[in-house]
């Protein structure tokens, strides 16, 4: 039986009649950008993490640009952040010229370790940037504590973990800003690009806004330089719809990662994923450790079982961050991390039976 890493149509199949509603809605009034299918997302979203403010853009990569440039991030400031992280989290940062400074990760979270924050900030130091990987908070109560000592931003990546929680809040609305992402394979995706940034902060929220239309805030004024950066109301009408189910979904992500990991705490080699209890992990990914990474991939792919490796080079060693002198084994538990995480099919409808063929593969494989 195949069973791939990531299937979005049993998920249409569910939603079929709701999303061509919407989008109909969308065809028949012709108005496509800034218009009230993406106002209606933005106080829903906005309601559903717990933040006075959401504004809609184009990605979540511009979300991320677009919330640094609205914290006033500028050339030559520094941001800490991790390099276990998709690229856009730190390129976003030198697309401003400013400079990412890399903090490695606790092992137990693949999140940022903040007991090692503070030996890395300077004079330049001006916000601090957490992913919450894979669906799972970073803990953020010491990030806090850090940035209010320094006078620093909190900018949250937080992509991957819609819907999860710390300390009973929602991530996104923890620090001054946070970031979402609705690529179609995130927990709240589109059908084609899109993303969010949640604040509290009113001018940040204000700022987002002109930034996201040339720099104006009347129309053809503009008092800054800008970008083209915005959510379309087609987008915004399927998300709008999705996000109702939001919640089950994500229920079910949970209830099939507990099957899983019931499952692989026997397996040798394996080290299923583990859940801070500070809060609740939306699993955006189910990702283990497992030794003999390769044949074990090799082994699902050969019963045409999806898998993934997210990320297999941490940023330092990329050849875009390259230049800012890192040497391998200089965040060693990144490094170890990209060396043995591997990610299992992980969504809301993925079928009992196939987690159980899924582990069954791993334990034949490692035994
Ligand atoms: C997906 C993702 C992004 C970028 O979002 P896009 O919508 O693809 O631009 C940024 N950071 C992380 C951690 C992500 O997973």
């Amino acid at each position: 039986m195949k069973i791939p890493a990531l299937d979005l149509k049993a998920q249409y199949a569910s939603i079929r009649e709701e999303i061509r509603e919407a989008m109909d809605r969308v065809l028949e009034s012709q108005h496509f950008i800034l218009g009230p299918e993406v106002k209606a997302l933005e106080e829903e979203v906005a309601r559903y993490c717990g933040t006075r403010f959401a504004v809609g853009v184009a990605s979540g990569t511009d979300a991320i640009l677009l919330a640094l440039a609205g914290s006033g991030i500028k050339e030559g400031d520094e941001v800490i952040t991790t390099p276990f992280t998709f690229v856009a989290t730190a390129d976003m940062v030198t697309a401003l010229k400013a400079i990412p400074v890399f903090v490695d990760i606790d092992p137990a979270t693949f999140n940022l370790n903040a007991g090692q924050i503070e030996e890395k900030i300077t004079p330049r130091t001006r916000a601090i940037m957490p992913v919450h990987l894979y669906g799972q908070s970073a803990d953020m109560d010491p990030i806090l504590a850090i940035a209010a000592k320094h006078a620093l931003k909190v900018i949250e990546d937080n992509a991957q973990a819609i819907g999860a929680t710390y300390k009973g809040k929602r991530t996104g609305s923890i620090g001054d800003v946070g970031c979402l992402s609705f690529f179609p394979s995130k927990n709240l995706g589109g059908y084609g690009d899109g993303g969010m940034i949640v604040t509290g902060d009113e001018r940040i929220a204000e700022r987002v806004r002109r930034l996201r239309a040339h720099g104006a805030k009347k129309k053809y004024f503009s008092e800054e330089q800008g970008y083209n950066s915005r959510l379309d109301e087609i987008q915004a009408a399927i998300l709008r719809v999705k996000l109702r189910h939001l919640d089950e979904w994500n229920a079910k992500r949970r209830a099939n990662a507990k099957r899983y990991t019931a499952l692989l705490e026997a397996v040798k080699g394996v080290k299923p994923p583990a859940e801070a209890d500070y809060g609740t992990h939306v699993y955006h990914q189910y990702t283990i450790r497992v030794s003999h990474r390769d044949a074990v991939q090799a082994a699902l792919k050969e019963q045409e079982i999806g898998s993934a490796i997210y990320y297999p080079t941490p940023l330092h060693l990329q050849p875009l961050f390259s230049d800012s002198g890192f040497r391998p084994c200089v965040f060693p538990e990144s490094e170890c991390a990209a060396r043995q995480v591997l990610s299992l099919p992980m969504y809301p409808e993925l079928a009992g039976d196939h987690i159980l063929q899924v582990t069954a593969v791993l334990q034949e494989c490692l035994r």
